[in-house]
């Protein structure tokens, strides 16, 4: 999957006094939902790894939470960087 459809900006905030020099302020928040229908309740029940259920949720469409985060990254609310040291690789 092409995670970066496309050619957009990224944008850092140059940073000041104000935010200690990173450029970064307040907070916002990334988010993942996962539809529990009956074949992941069936998963759910059977005690089946977090794996599995993980990908079973992807493969029936599941944005994932670092998903949630490069659409920040492309709205320019926050950086790749940060994106990726908030959420796991494969989430
Ligand atoms: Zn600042």
């Amino acid at each position: 999957m092409d995670v970066f459809p496309g050619t957009f900006t990224t944008y850092y905030g140059r940073g000041c006094d104000e935010c200690r020099g990173t450029g970064y302020r307040g907070r916002t928040g990334i988010f993942e939902f996962m539809a529990v229908d009956g074949e992941m309740r069936r998963l759910i029940l059977e005690n089946v790894s977090s794996d599995v259920i993980r990908q079973k949720a992807v493969s029936k469409g599941m944005r994932v939470l670092r998903d949630c985060g490069w659409d920040k990254v492309r709205q320019g609310i926050t950086t790749i960087e940060e994106v990726l040291r908030v959420s796991q690789e494969g989430m």
